[in-house]
């Protein structure tokens, strides 16, 4: 099983980040964006979306930021994994916010290829303790 991830937190936190602000406004991001929604100063931004566009994950282009067909992949595979986690947390006792909390620190780890298989045990929840789907579209 391949457990070395293939991204850090941070870069997780960002990859995340651009994908719900373009679900939410439909329009690529500016640095300013990203860094306002990371809570990071633009220089640590820049460095991070660098990291992800040498991934294949981000495209910038004239100063827009948005995430290519595979960092969409890869936003969606992490967010099934966390969703699907959150679940099993919930039904450990936790709060729909500290499951959040918890499963944030390594859903990234995990692996997309797992997502599957973490539901099946589940008994194929729909969604998540917050009532998000649990395969976002
Ligand atoms: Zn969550």
């Amino acid at each position: 099983m391949e457990t070395k991830p293939n991204m850090t937190k941070k870069e997780r936190d960002c990859l995340l980040t651009i994908y719900n602000e373009e679900k939410s406004s439909g329009l690529p991001l500016r640095l300013v964006d990203v860094a306002r929604s990371l809570k990071v100063k633009p220089p640590t931004a820049l460095e991070l979306l660098g990291r992800l566009e040498s991934k294949g994950y981000v495209e910038r282009r004239r100063g827009l930021i948005s995430l290519s067909e595979s960092g969409r992949e890869a936003a969606r595979g992490i967010l099934t994994v966390h969703r699907a986690l959150e679940v099993f947390f919930a039904s450990c006792g936790l709060s729909a916010d500290d499951a959040c909390g918890l499963v944030a620190q390594f859903d990234y780890i995990v692996g997309p290829s797992m997502a599957p298989k973490i539901l099946s045990a589940l008994g194929n929840p729909s969604k998540c303790p917050h009532g998000y789907p649990i395969q976002p579209q």
